[in-house]
């Protein structure tokens, strides 16, 4: 058995193989092992070990065997083992250096226990010298759901139950997960340039421009029509120069966070897929992260109302209640902390501008039935309530 790094027309892919009777090699589906064998390698090289251009960084002692797959996504190939390990085979590799590595290693040299426990990881050095990550191994949590789950569920309940406290306390557990990750990061941080802060502003102002140029929605309609307005709250960006940045999550939103056993845990620090590698692993303003899930829970009241019929009056309510109570929480936590000087609440708005309007894009470019989603959030994030 081999995990092999593979060209393809359109980029590299790690793969398992196995040899077959001929010795020939082919690719390894899930059930034949490949992932059971990787957990025996882990085990057996706790610490570092370097084999030719991979590197594996094993955690763990424990092995599990009986692979199921769990699914197979853009960029990578999921097998659950025994029920007790995921291993995700990065199946598109990203060129250039990968941001996983060097945070999971952080939050679990600092104690970080809000993540499922990783188990290791291999990384691949490329030609150019970058390491990418070509498999990781987490603890699996049986029975997880993520955000577009769980978050849509509990926002249903609270507008149609006009009950909004579970969906109240979910916001805050989330937000003090969140605070007590940047938290867990804080050794990384920095301060950022003026350049970064340029970087930024002008990042938005190009995605503001491309939504502009874009076949009609609602959204882009409006962001059209309010195109001044729009610009002049992501120009506030360009004032970040100066203020700490930290090795984030970088993606932060409510499909990022599983509920599993009433516990929320954060995964998937693969960065954001809209930025170039070597601006993914990139520090960020803790605000970004903090925008990127306030932003998700609006979006996930607006799925919330496609699914079901609701009362909008009471809806808008608990979608404002649910995101307040998440910003209280996390600058209540996060002060606790002792690192209150991370977060700029200032920098909240333009972030969620700028994610509203990348999710026009995503939605124009690859989803469009995932338009209606930003069709309702711009408006309502400009103040223009949501348009029925
Ligand atoms: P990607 O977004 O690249 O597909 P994620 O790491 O975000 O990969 O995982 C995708 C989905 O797989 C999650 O939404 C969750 O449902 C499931 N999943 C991921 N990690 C675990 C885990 N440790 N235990 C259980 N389920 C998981
Ligand atoms: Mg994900």
């Amino acid at each position: 058995m081999r995990l092999a790094v593979v060209a393809h027309s359109d980029g590299r892919a790690a793969l398992p193989m196995l040899r077959t009777a001929d010795g020939q090699w082919r690719r390894a589906r899930s059930g034949e092992g490949v992932a059971e064998a990787l957990l025996r390698l882990l085990a057996e090289a706790t610490g570092t070990t370097t084999r030719g251009s991979f590197t594996i960084r094993s955690w763990t002692h424990r092995i599990a065997v009986g692979e199921r797959s769990i699914g197979v996504d853009q960029t990578n190939e999921s097998v659950i083992v025994g029920d007790a390990a995921v291993v995700k085979w990065a199946t598109h590799l990203q060129d250039g250096p990968h941001p996983a590595p060097r945070r999971i290693a952080v939050l679990r040299d600092a104690g970080f226990g809000g993540i499922p426990q990783p188990w290791g990881l291999v990384t691949w050095r490329q030609p150019d010298g970058a390491e990418t990550l070509v498999a990781s191994v987490d603890q699996y949590l049986p029975g997880a759901v993520d955000g577009w789950t769980w978050a849509v569920q509990l926002i249903t309940d609270a507008a149609r139950d006009r009950r909004p406290g579970p969906a109240i306390d979910a916001a805050r557990d989330v937000a003090a997960l969140v605070a007590e990750l940047h938290a867990a990061l804080a050794s990384t941080a920095t301060v950022a340039t003026m350049s970064d802060a340029q970087r930024w502003r002008d990042a938005a102002l190009n995605t503001l421009e491309s939504v502009c140029s874009l076949e009609d929605s609602h959204a882009v309609r409006v962001a059209r029509a309010r195109r001044g307005e729009v610009a002049k709250v992501l120009d506030r960006l360009g004032e970040l120069g100066g203020s700490p940045v930290i090795e984030g999550h970088g993606d932060l939103h409510v499909g990022q966070i599983l509920r599993a056993d009433g516990r929320f845990v954060v995964t998937d620090f693969d960065g954001n897929p809209v930025l170039q590698a070597r601006e993914r692993i990139l520090p960020i303003p803790a605000a970004l992260d903090v925008a990127g899930m306030v932003q998700s829970l609006s979006h996930a009241a607006v799925v919330a109302r496609k699914y079901t019929a609701l009362d909008p009056q009471a809806l808008a309510e608990v979608d404002t209640q649910v995101r307040a109570a998440f910003l209280d929480a996390y600058t209540a936590r996060i002060g606790q902390l002792g690192h209150a000087g991370l977060y700029d609440p200032d920098a909240v708005a333009p972030f969620r501008t700028q994610q509203v309007l990348r999710e026009i894009i995503y939605a124009a470019s690859h989803l469009p039935r995932w338009m209606y989603v930003p069709d309702a959030a711009l408006p309502a994030l400009l103040g223009e309530g949501i348009p029925t």
